[in-house]
């Protein structure tokens, strides 16, 4: 490897790689934030981000990662001593397990097995079980494991008993679809760095006619995410004036593609990754593996944290291994935002070489074929 040039790629889920376009509109002058010119700016940028969400609720720009958006929405809707349900199967609901447990609510955690799903039915019978919830908080794609949520269905149950459903869509949110409005999602949050295709630093979070009434009467203390001062005007303090220059062209060019096509893009990323991964071998992570990354048990014998690290640091294929518990025994390849077919042979193919490296004898092309098989039949 040593003789050769070694170039990077960018295959984690999040952050994920910037298109040299949306790089150089960061590039521009920085002007300043209270002028009619950069009020217009934003809100454009804030009408596009709403069309990738599908929705006409309100939506406000953080100057924060996707956690600052979730601790407002814990921070707004829920007091101390509220009950909410917390669907957590991987560390992002444990995350928001832990954000509402420091805001003093009452968490009901629905557990399951890392790489095990929820369904509309546990929803439903924790909340028949919990009739004084406040809110089912809950995660599209729980990004730790690779596993899509059936975010539609536990709407639909949390709607029937007439409360509040908050979506953690940091990853899912592009690569997967959701509908805000269709679905009836109260709270939405989302992050730049992953399939908006722009550098980390910027947290988005909707809220929907219901949730609203909920901010209006939440005790809890809060001043930078007080929903309410962005309700008064979206820019209260300075916002991340080049990122949101980067945002608007970002949401200009998914909104040319449409949202539909973005996520078809993405499903065909997936399903070449997925075939790939069975044509090796190995064996998903997940029982309900979604299109925002592919989580992969290391097979018996290899060394999980070295694969990762060689195929990075050698190799200049940076994948994402496992977290927490998982650490050593997964890893994780994304095809999430500004990637496409021959990012997904990149990871293949290095993950072929790595393996081989490793001792585990896998023939040299078959999940690269496997990939490129997909891409011929889907016409790509
Ligand atoms: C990345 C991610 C987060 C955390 O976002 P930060 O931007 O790192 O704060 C939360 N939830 C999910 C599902 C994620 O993928």
């Amino acid at each position: 490897m040593s003789k050769l040039v070694k170039k990077n790629y960018l295959l984690a889920p999040g952050p994920t790689p910037v298109p040299i376009d949306l790089l150089l509109e960061g590039a521009r002058d920085t002007i300043h934030h209270r002028t009619p010119q950069f009020k217009k700016i934003m809100d454009e940028a804030i009408e596009g981000t709403k069309y990738v969400f599908q929705t006409t609720n309100d939506l406000f720009l953080l100057s924060s990662s996707g956690t600052g958006a979730m601790e407002m929405a814990v921070a707004n809707l829920v007091s101390p001593g509220e009950k909410v349900i917390v669907v957590v199967g991987g560390k992002f609901g444990e995350r928001w397990e832990k954000i509402c447990k420091v805001y003093g609510a009452q968490v009901v955690p629905i557990k399951i097995e890392y790489g095990d799903y929820a369904t509309p039915e546990m929803i439903d019978d924790a909340l028949q079980a919990n009739p004084d919830t406040v809110a089912v908080f809950t995660t599209l794609s729980e990004t730790s494991t690779g596993t899509v949520m059936d975010i539609e269905g536990f709407s639909k149950v949390v709607k029937k008993h007439g409360k509040l459903i908050v979506v953690d869509a940091i990853s899912g949110l592009i690569a997967q679809p959701l509908k805000t409005d269709e679905w009836n999602l109260d709270v939405v949050v989302a992050g730049s760095q992953k399939g908006f295709m722009l550098p980390p630093g910027l947290g988005f979070i909707t809220f929907s006619e219901d949730a609203w009434k909920k901010v209006e009467t939440t005790t809890t203390p809060r001043f930078y995410f007080d929903a309410r001062a962005y309700k008064k005007n979206p820019a209260p303090y300075t916002p991340a004036v080049n990122l949101i220059y980067q945002l608007k062209k970002a949401v200009e060019m998914l909104k040319e593609e449409g949202m539909e096509n973005v996520w078809e893009r993405h499903r065909i990323l997936a399903d070449a990754t997925r075939a790939a991964i069975k044509a090796l071998g190995l064996e998903f992570f997940s029982k309900n593996p979604g299109n925002v990354l592919t989580a992969v048990r290391v097979p018996e014998g290899v060394d999980g944290l070295k694969l990762v690290s060689i195929m990075r640091d050698e190799y200049g294929v940076t994948i994402a291994g496992g977290q927490g518990d998982m650490k050593g025994k997964i890893f994780r390849v994304a095809h999430l935002g500004y990637m496409s077919k021959f990012d997904v042979i990149i990871a293949v193919s290095a993950l072929e070489m790595v393996l081989r490296k490793l001792g585990y004898n896998i023939e040299y092309g078959s999940g690269v074929k496997a990939a490129e098989e997909i891409f011929e039949k889907e016409g790509v």
